[in-house]
């Protein structure tokens, strides 16, 4: 099931080339881990063709796996380092946790659905992802026992910056989120100096699912 054949291979190098460099995504460390991390197993058997597409995919219980380039995108925008701890919030499919596990020394990835937790679980572990450690809980409060984080990112659309999250981010840590209504949203990226102070940047449009939680949207 985990085969990773040559024909996914060659959709995948095709898709770091025409995809995520032509549109200036240039961090080395992103573009192998986009080269290397199998994104077909990450979808269901019958989307698998689709899977290297320039497009989001559903993977059940009404949420989706970003579009490629998004997860680039984010991925570059937090400068991650290899000695880094990233939290991520949506664990989804899984395959954002294990780009950012490709590039960082650890990943906490919290998922509030159950099914998606124990799928994307079961798969960290068959690809020897043993750098992802997984919590089934609402993610909108971050994880304070592991805080500080190096970097954060938030895989789903929040209404306002999660204050608990920012929190959490250590000096000189990083954080990307998307802020907006639930139809769309602009990419903040969100930096904390070695004096605590926050700055914001506006890395432009994106469309997300609902974060769901005491820091999100109701149900
Ligand atoms: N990073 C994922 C994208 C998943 S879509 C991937 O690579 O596939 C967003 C995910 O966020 C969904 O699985 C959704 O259930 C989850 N989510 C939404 N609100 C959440 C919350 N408060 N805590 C944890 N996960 C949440």
């Amino acid at each position: 099931m985990l085969a990773d054949s040559l024909k996914f291979e060659r959709q995948r190098q095709e898709m770091v080339l025409k995809q995520i460099e032509s549109r200036g995504v240039s961090d080395p460390k992103v573009l192998s881990a986009l080269r290397k991390v199998p994104r077909h197993v990450f979808v269901s058997e019958a989307l698998r063709d689709q899977a290297y597409g320039d497009f989001p995919l559903p993977i059940g219980e009404q949420q989706t796996i970003s579009q490629p380039y998004i997860v680039a995108e984010m991925t570059q925008a937090l400068e991650i380092k290899a000695e880094d701890r990233v939290l991520e919030i949506g664990t989804g499919s899984g395959y954002q946790a294990a780009i950012l596990a490709e590039i960082a020394y650890r990943v906490y990835t919290v998922e509030r659905i159950r099914t998606l937790y124990f799928k994307a679980r079961k798969l960290f572990d068959q690809l020897h992802y043993h750098n992802i450690i997984t919590k089934y809980s609402d993610g909108s409060m971050g994880w304070s026992s592991e805080s500080p984080f190096d970097a954060i990112i938030v895989t789903a659309g929040a209404p306002d910056i999660p204050d608990t999250l920012v929190q959490q981010l250590g000096l000189g840590g990083r954080m990307v989120v998307p802020v907006g209504n639930q139809y769309s949203q602009d990419l903040i990226k969100i930096f904390k100096d070695e004096s605590g102070r926050v700055r914001k940047m506006n890395l432009g449009g994106c469309r997300f699912v609902k974060l769901v939680g005491e820091q999100g949207w109701g149900e």
